[in-house]
């Protein structure tokens, strides 16, 4: 699956996820919190070259909802 290619074009290897962000969802009376993943990859070519980790991050999906941004819930003073 060589879609993910370094800069050099060469196939990337994944070696390590990171949180990017967490979405909240809401189900009949539930909330519950999903954690979308990055995944690194690195280039063992370029690493071959210059002896270097060439770690490359992708891309996360945004997130639909901020997580409680600016919910304001009850009365408003009119
Ligand atoms: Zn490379």
């Amino acid at each position: 699956m060589p879609d993910k290619l370094c800069p050099n074009g060469h196939g990337l290897v994944a070696v390590g996820k990171k949180l990017a962000h967490e979405e909240l969802h809401f189900r009949p009376a539930k909330l519950y919190l999903e954690r979308i993943y990055t995944t690194t990859y690195k280039c063992p070519s370029c690493e071959l070259m210059d002896g270097l980790a060439h770690l490359i991050q992708s891309q996360a999906p945004k997130a639909l909802i901020p997580l409680f941004h600016h919910v304001h819930i009850g009365h408003a003073n009119v």
